[in-house]
């Protein structure tokens, strides 16, 4: 029993395969595709005993049967999804839903709670413990994931739940958009001095091709604009991309994610 720690593994062109290990065992999180994570267990002799899903999109589950075929796991997914190799159907983490709210693992002695997390797709969730956060293709690098099943406000609430979790929590997000998130981020708020910042390190990071993961919900709050809908030089410039002055927070929210859709 000892203290994991997370390793990305590349996958298709920015995708990342988070690991979850120890010096024995792994877990990993949304295997898009199985062979660069078999080449990195059998490389670091490692063995399989979990699988996380945190939606059906192909790049995050596809990998899921053929590390099936090598090693006899629990899969966990959202419940409200359809992943054919799905084990453990998980609920959103309540008093209530203690036990299918909640995965543990317990070569870590890791407890992670499911957050609802629907906007991406329906039935998104995200995974959270011992100061981890992964959450898919909901909340990027300075930036948010598309709305292709859900709309702007569960988006919106989804996004809220996350940023408010710890500020120091470490995030683990689907794939490497941070530095064109950066770019569009620099349109939105141009006077927003953390932004240049962070686009300073990010630019050094992806220079000797590392991830700029994790970040932290205290980072993504003073630069994200998708978090940030409440600032007057976002509501300002999402009003002059929607041609009429915007007032909420949701369709502030809808029309920066609309102009990004096209930027
Ligand atoms: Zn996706
Ligand atoms: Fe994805």
């Amino acid at each position: 029993m000892t203290t994991p720690y997370i390793v990305p593994i590349r996958a298709f062109t920015d995708n990342y395969i988070w690991v979850i290990r120890d010096h024995c065992h792994a877990a990993v999180v949304d295997p898009g595709d199985a062979s660069p994570v078999l080449d990195y267990l059998r490389r670091e002799k490692l063995k399989l005993i979990a699988i996380l899903n945190t939606h059906h999109h192909k790049d995050h589950t596809g990998g899921n049967a053929a590390l099936l075929q090598e090693f006899t796991v629990p899969v966990y997914g959202p419940e409200k999804e359809s992943i054919p190799t799905l084990t453990h159907r998980l609920k959103e983490y309540t008093e209530k839903e203690k036990e299918e709210g909640n995965v543990y693992l317990s070569e870590f002695s890791l407890s992670l709670k499911v957050l609802d997390i629907p906007g991406h797709t329906a039935g998104h969730i995200a995974y959270y413990g011992a100061n981890l956060l992964f959450c898919g293709d909901t909340l990027f690098g300075c930036g948010c994931g598309r709305l292709f099943e859900g709309t702007a406000r569960q988006m919106v609430d989804s996004l809220e739940k996350l940023s408010d979790l710890p500020k120091e929590t470490l995030i683990y997000c689907g794939h490497e958009y941070t530095l064109n998130n950066i770019r569009f981020a620099r349109a939105v708020e141009p006077g927003n001095q953390a932004l240049i910042e962070r686009k300073a390190a990010v630019v050094k990071l992806r220079g000797q091709n590392l991830p700029t993961l994790p970040c932290t919900i205290a980072l993504e709050k003073a630069t994200n604009p998708f978090l940030r809908c409440n600032e007057p030089e976002v509501i300002r410039n999402a009003s002059n991309y929607a041609g009429t002055p915007l007032t909420d927070r949701v369709s502030v929210f809808a029309a920066i994610r609309e102009w990004k859709n096209h930027f």
